[in-house]
């Protein structure tokens, strides 16, 4: 290709933050294929690239920024609910129950209604769970599953009954049927007893799951999020992803982290990795395998703390490995080639993560920086932050997860540890390696609603350690250069340059300088992916 061989698509802008260190923005950017081609400072420098087939963007007030990454979040599980009654719109209990019944009034009677679970009750005016009877009362004619995150579910009667639940059921090990002082069910099931009720679901066919991930993905997309590292995907769902892929259906690239939850044993985990062994080589510039995912601590009411939780001396969260076994587990994937991600959220859980890090480093001093990660590091302390910088190990965060979750984490930490999670400002001073993500269903996915979020600290129980926030050009490069290099991906993503692919956004004002309350609210004109438009407003 010569240098004036015609553009597929010039783009005209105000400014085009390339994120090339030390590169004042162009003005000009051209794509042939799947490639950005080139960029000028003037407006009208590329115009020799157009040819009859040229797609020209003239838009001068608009800004270009590249295709963000979220880098910690659930698409398998935003694709399984967006067909869902949407109750994370809901202010209240009126609201939410009213959402049910306007559903209810147009789905077949006895066929199942099912709710998001991208919201948590203390956010609500009542800040409770609807009950059972409240569920009866907005249809009594439909098994209703009130779903919130992965552990909590409220059923009404109907749905109750297809479960086979009676007030004299036994929970299975580890689940709750909740029951109250009457002794009468709430129709609440908690952790291990929400299998009752997925277990007489109709299973979705491979059609609706891929149908699930083209609608889900496209709202990834719309919000100006390129690409996915989904960090708990089920071994068997890579055949759906594969699938989806195969259709076209997905408008985001996506980095799949398998699920390594359920793997406790070596044999276990080999089983797991065998499962793997086909996408070494199946994976492409859409659709790859990124690692496997373990967690070694509890979320917002099961993060394992030094001191204890606000209210309850004696409890101090959960840590669910033993620290020689979780290392085992780390070692048998690293030996594969894999890498690995592991949630922790307290500090006891991060500490005792970086002691399981340090172990598998100094057995396997070659291994390759980026290898090992953590996820969330919520509660990082001044020394294992130092801890985790001195042995290169990067670190996802999340604020749209903080955002969402504050009202509730405050309730099981206190406020003042609540102020000190994720505090990005120390991270970067001190030289962490960090990229940022949702952690969708437990915060909202999104360019700018995340932005605003690390550069404000603001939360639904208002600003958090506003101390620890920091400048947008930092948290857009989180989601950027610094998202492609925990991919791995800095050779063809993260920056726009010559040779790239071509990832980017069009944005109608510029992100960098527009007021903190349009920010929040900001949504890109297109999404561009490898060339080819994903998203348009
Ligand atoms: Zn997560």
């Amino acid at each position: 290709m010569t240098d004036h061989a015609p553009a597929d698509l010039l783009i005209r802008s105000g400014a085009v933050h390339t994120l090339v260190p030390g590169e004042a923005p162009r003005r000009a950017l051209a794509v042939t294929g799947d490639r950005i081609t080139a960029l000028s400072a003037s407006a009208a420098g590329l115009d020799h690239l157009i040819g009859p087939g040229t797609e020209v963007l003239d838009l001068p007030g608009a800004t270009v920024l590249p295709a963000f990454d979220d880098t910690h979040t659930h698409l398998i599980l935003a694709a399984h609910s967006v067909h869902d009654v949407p109750v994370h719109r809901a202010g209240d209990l009126g609201e939410f129950l009213g959402l049910i019944r306007e559903r209810a009034a147009r789905t077949p009677a006895g066929q199942w209604i099912r709710t998001t679970i991208n919201w948590q009750e203390v956010n609500l005016a009542e800040q409770r769970l609807p009950r059972t009877e409240e569920l009866d009362a907005a249809t009594d004619r439909h098994p209703v599953l009130v779903r919130r995150g992965a552990y909590n579910m409220v059923l009404n009667t109907p749905a109750l009954r297809l479960a086979g639940i009676t007030a004299a059921t036994e929970p299975p090990p580890g689940g709750v049927i909740e029951r109250d002082d009457q002794g009468r069910l709430t129709g609440r099931l908690v952790d291990k007893a929400v299998a009752l009720a997925e277990r007489v679901l109709p299973r979705p066919a491979l059609a609706d799951r891929i149908d699930g991930l083209r609608a889900a993905s496209a709202d990834y997309a719309a919000t100006g999020i390129g690409t996915v590292r989904d960090c708990l995907v089920p071994v068997e769902d890579l055949d759906v992803l594969r699938g989806a892929r195969q259709a076209g259906a997905l408008s985001v690239r996506v980095r799949a982290l398998v699920s390594g939850f359920g793997a406790r044993t070596p044999a276990q985990v080999d089983e797991l990795l065998d499962r793997m062994e086909p996408w070494r080589a199946e994976g492409d510039a859409w659709l790859s395998v990124w690692g496997v995912k373990f967690g070694i601590d509890g979320g917002i009411e099961a993060g394992a703390l030094d001191e204890p939780y606000e209210g309850r001396p004696c409890y101090h969260g959960t840590l669910l490995w033993e620290p020689e076994e979780l290392a085992a587990a780390v070692d048998r994937v690293v030996a594969r080639g894999w890498r690995v991600g592991v949630h922790a959220w307290g500090d006891r859980g991060l500490r005792t993560l970086l002691d399981v890090f340090e172990q598998v480093l100094g057995g396997r001093p070659g291994l390759a920086p980026g290898t090992l990660v953590v996820e969330h590091g919520g509660l990082a302390r001044p020394d294992q932050r130092a801890r985790a910088i001195a042995l290169g190990i990067p670190v996802t965060v999340q604020h749209p997860l903080l955002h969402d979750a504050a009202t509730a984490q405050i309730r099981a930490w206190g406020a003042e540890r609540v102020r000190g999670i994720f505090p990005l400002r120390e991270w970067l001073d001190e030289g962490a390696l960090l990229a940022a993500g949702s952690d969708f269903p437990v915060g909202p996915y999104g360019a700018m609603v995340s932005v605003w979020g690390m550069t404000t600290r603001q939360t639904v129980a208002g600003a958090q350690g506003a101390e620890h926030a920091i400048t947008r050009a930092e948290a857009i490069a989180l989601h950027t250069v610094d998202a492609a290099r925990l991919l791995g991906e800095s050779g063809t993503r993260g920056s726009l340059r010559p040779g790239a692919l071509a990832d980017l956004t069009l944005w109608p004002a510029d992100p960098l300088t527009c007021p903190p309350d349009e920010l929040a609210e900001l949504r890109p004109l297109r999404t561009v992916l490898g060339g080819r438009t994903v998203h348009r407003a």
